[in-house]
């Protein structure tokens, strides 16, 4: 199996870029974000609980996130492999990851880190506020919360993977295109 991480900052890209690589290589594609907002929409109680953090660029709690990808991932075993969009966002997350891995005898193939600078990502997610609505994007008080929950809690995860020898950064910046072809010029080679 292919089992990747998209990695990066709120704004980096790894929505689009998830979804090109999930066609291209015909891998699930699992965005814990996306999957918590499908809950909050149908109005159940995990959805309920994670709205509140959500609207204010906290992270929801480890256990409902790992529960979620616990139950994609037992749910689509003779998949080509996945691609993890979103997650993991702590150490625990990347730890409870790997445990669920080795359950089923995989691993994680490489951990590719869209690397982009805090302007352009304002710029990118004021702009994807207005588009789609998305609460957490439409105040600058909630981006700095969620940059500074991503400098504490998110980025020492690079750390995590380089020390594992899986970590590959990849310019952010420019053409859709461009960055997808990159990315895919990482991915490649692990095949
Ligand atoms: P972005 O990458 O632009 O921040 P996401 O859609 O990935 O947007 O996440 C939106 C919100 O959903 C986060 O701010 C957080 O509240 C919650 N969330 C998403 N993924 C996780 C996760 N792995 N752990 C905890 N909370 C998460």
């Amino acid at each position: 199996m292919l089992n990747i991480i998209l990695f990066g900052p709120p704004g980096a890209g790894k929505g689009t870029q998830a979804i090109k690589i999930a066609e291209k290589f015909n891998l699930i594609h699992i965005s814990t974000g996306d999957l918590l907002r499908a809950e909050v929409k149908a109005g159940t109680d995990l959805g309920n609980a994670a709205k509140n953090l959500m609207d204010k660029g906290i992270l929801v709690s480890d256990e409902i996130v790992t529960g979620m990808i616990d139950s994609k991932i037992g749910h689509n075993l003779s998949a080509k492999g996945f691609i993890f969009d979103g997650f993991p966002r702590t150490l625990n997350q990347a730890e409870a990851l790997d445990a669920l891995l080795a359950k089923y005898n995989l691993s994680i193939t490489s951990t590719l880190s869209l690397e982009v600078d805090e302007e352009e990502l304002y710029k990118r997610i004021s702009l994807r506020g207005k588009l789609s609505g998305r609460v957490d994007d439409q105040d600058r008080h909630t981006f700095l919360k969620r940059m500074q929950v991503y400098r504490t809690e998110t980025a020492p995860l690079k750390k995590y993977y380089s020390d594992k020898g899986i970590l590959n950064a990849v310019n952010g910046i420019g053409e859709i295109e461009d960055i997808f072809v990159a990315l895919c010029d990482e991915i490649t080679p692990k095949m």
